[in-house]
């Protein structure tokens, strides 16, 4: 029997929609393919960040920012970007403009349904929905299992969890030419505590509050949080701001690598696909280079693989800082200190992005107190060995 399309993405969030939009820039731009989601309905729940100088979703954002400030231990470091900018891109946004060139091709099916499960029929992968049972000979789906659901929590696992509030203010409050990567200077609480924020005008700005912990908080908690940032940071009381909408987000953060899915023919994407960097969360940037990876094997007649895995040194950074953040926040926290003051925010971007040369992350590590690092190297000893033997 023959398949019902080339192509299924199961999951019309930042995987799918990336994994689509690559595949209509490519020479398969004339394959059948389904998109199936339990929503096409345009979700401004999330705003996407991501530095670059090359990125295809570059036009799309909100906003970008030339510069960028850290706050820590009552210091402010700002600094003028000089080759990345960073940018939001909200979610909205890059939904309706992939879905409204979606709807318009004669190729490419949406179908509104809730997923049920993945399976085989007829030796093909399959996609089992409410509205019916689909074929392709290659399905890429986002939907389940979001890591870290499914099995126990490892050593090393955390979680990235934090709300945030978009505010207009009454009045000019916000430098809309400087976005806030980290202000450090808040209680650190049961794990590394920060606030983010991207001001988009002077009046209209999202705030974050962030926390690498455990266990996520009530919402009340953040809520509370965010409220005495505003009046701290900027004597704002809350009759004079409007929140205009929240977006909320727990993200994991472990050392789990990729995972094949069992089914021969699904491969997993975006979350699912583990696509999050381990120590920072950050997902946006390594989905497109996951969904570049797919398209240039199914062009050249090969299997598309999981996402590759870090270059081996940066594991083990990831390890180490994931170790020290789970078990030493003060030392995780003097570590942040310590990289935002003695090396360019340019240079910890492109770190964080995974594309410095070994030469530029030895100073990099030579900036950081090596105390906590030589400790956390000695508890993950035997991990470490099985890493790199
Ligand atoms: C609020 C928020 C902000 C974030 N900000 C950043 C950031 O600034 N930078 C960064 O790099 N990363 C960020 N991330 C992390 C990551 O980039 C996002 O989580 C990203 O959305 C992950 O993409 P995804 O496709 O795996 O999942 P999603 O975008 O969540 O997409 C999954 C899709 O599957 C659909 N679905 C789920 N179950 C079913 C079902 N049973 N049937 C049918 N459809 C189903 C959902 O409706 C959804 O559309 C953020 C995450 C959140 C939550």
């Amino acid at each position: 029997m023959s398949p019902n399309y080339d192509y299924i993405i199961a999951g019309a969030g930042a995987a799918g929609l990336s994994l689509l939009w690559h595949l209509s820039e490519s020479s398969l731009s004339d394959r059948k393919i389904l998109l199936v989601d339990r929503s096409f309905g345009v979700r401004s729940d999330k705003s996407w960040c991501f530095w670059d100088h090359d990125h295809p979703f570059s036009d799309w954002s909100a906003k970008q920012w030339s510069r960028l400030r850290v706050v820590s231990n009552d210091i402010v470091y700002s600094e003028s970007l000089r080759q990345l900018r960073y940018h939001c891109l909200q979610s909205s946004e890059f939904s309706s403009r992939v879905l409204s060139r979606a709807k318009q091709s004669r190729t490419i099916d949406l179908l509104e349904s809730d997923i049920q499960e993945f399976g085989r029929v007829n030796s093909l992968p399959c996609v089992s929905t409410d509205d019916g049972t689909f074929t392709a000979p290659w399905i890429f789906q986002s939907v389940f299992p979001k890591p870290g659901s499914t099995r126990l929590p490892t050593p090393l696992s955390l979680l990235q969890h934090f709300r945030g509030w978009e505010v207009e203010t009454d009045h000019n409050l916000f430098d809309p030419e400087e976005a806030v990567l980290m202000d450090l200077d808040t209680l650190q609480r049961g794990g590394l505590t920060f606030f983010y924020l991207l001001p988009f005008t002077p009046k209209r700005a999202l705030v974050e509050y962030t926390l690498f912990s455990a266990q996520p908080l009530k919402k009340r908690d953040y809520d509370e949080e965010i409220q005495n940032y505003l009046k701290r940071t900027f004597d704002l009381d809350d009759d004079h701001y409007t929140i205009l909408r929240c977006e909320e987000g727990i993200i994991p953060m472990n050392d789990e690598t990729p995972a094949d899915n069992p089914i021969p023919g699904i491969l997993n994407i975006g979350l699912s696909g583990r696509s999050a960097k381990a120590s920072t969360g950050y997902a946006f940037s390594r989905i497109q280079r996951h969904c570049k990876q797919i398209v240039e094997s199914l062009e050249t007649d090969r299997n598309p693989p999981p996402l590759s895995g870090s270059p081996l040194r940066f594991r083990l950074y990831d390890l180490l800082l994931l170790y020290l953040l789970k078990h030493d926040v003060p030392a995780s926290r003097q570590i942040f200190h310590q990289l935002f003051s003695q090396n360019s925010l340019e240079t910890v971007l492109r770190f964080m992005d995974e594309k410095t040369h070994p030469g530029e992350d030895l100073s990099i590590l030579a900036s950081v107190p090596p105390g906590p690092f030589l400790h956390a190297i000695f508890q993950l000893r035997h991990r470490l060995k099985s890493e790199l033997f």
